[in-house]
């Protein structure tokens, strides 16, 4: 039997009074599409910062493909093959889109700056290969025509599709995407619910924090509700639709609850 691709045990994460993850758990096998709702608050952005390496957590386990990364930095997460998406944008100022998915791949490639320094001849070699992920992946989100665009003049939704780019071009095999459509119009959030679809094809695995259900529950082939940083169900998006304690926590109540 293989490792999930990530399983995280009692993860528990706490902000002076508040207790964003307590005691969380995920086992997450590779290949699919998780959703990952619940309402403000609840802790989605927390999980994606500990379990990146962003913050170390309180207490808890994480592995990845089975080996324990608790308290590796962000780019050896990246090496594993981990990557997150921020529920805000920052592009890089002063660079192009096709350099902003470059900044993606470098973080994962092995080639660091002492390298660089050392050996030329493959350190030219390597900047050629990230060149041309890089490429690649902007290509793939539709944006090969806008490599030499500044990346912070591009309009919300292409910035959108640059992040998941950036992500893309790292290689990594599990990508963790807050609020990915946050800010779309409804024709961009169709055209992200392809492409995931299209890199889930891939083999990659995704987790989606997303508060746009109908995106969520199109493309997630399981979902996990979190609520004050516990599970609170896990299940098909036709059953978390139904789910009582989901409807009062987060689905019903009127407007607000789905919002961002
Ligand atoms: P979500 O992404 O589900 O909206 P968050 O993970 O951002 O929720 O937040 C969970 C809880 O942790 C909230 O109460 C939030 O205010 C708190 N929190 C998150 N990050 C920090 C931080 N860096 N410092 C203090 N409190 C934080
Ligand atoms: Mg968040």
């Amino acid at each position: 039997m293989t490792a999930p691709l990530l399983e995280v045990r009692g993860l528990t994460k706490r902000f002076g009074g508040v207790l964003a993850l307590d005691g969380f758990d995920l086992t997450l096998p590779e290949g699919q599409i998780r959703g990952l709702i619940g309402p403000n608050g609840a802790g989605k952005s927390t999980l994606f910062n500990v379990v990146t390496g962003a913050l170390p957590p309180d207490g808890g386990e994480i592995r990845l493909a089975g080996r324990p990364v608790n308290g590796l930095r962000p780019h050896a997460l990246v090496r594993l093959g981990m990557v997150r998406t921020f529920q805000k944008i920052h592009p890089f100022r002063g660079m192009s889109v096709l350099e902003s998915a470059m900044v993606g791949c470098h973080a994962a490639s092995r080639a660091g700056l002492l390298s660089a320094v050392l050996r030329p001849p493959r350190a030219a070699r390597e900047e050629a290969r990230i060149r041309e992920r890089a490429s690649l992946a902007l290509e793939f989100v539709g944006l090969g025509a806008r490599e030499a665009e500044p990346a912070e003049a591009l309009p919300l939704g292409l910035q959108r599709l640059l992040q998941l780019a950036c992500a893309l071009a790292t290689g990594a095999r599990l990508l963790l995407l807050d609020e990915a459509a946050s800010g779309l119009t409804t024709p961009e959030t169709e055209r992200l619910a392809e492409l995931l679809l299209a890199v889930r094809t891939r083999g990659k695995t995704i987790v989606l924090v997303e508060h746009d259900m109908s995106l969520v529950m199109r493309v997630s082939d399981l979902v996990t509700v979190l609520n004050f940083g516990r599970k609170l169900a896990e299940a098909s998006p036709a059953e978390v639709r139904r789910h009582p304690e989901v409807i009062r926590a987060y689905l019903g109540g009127g407007g607000r609850g789905a919002g961002g």
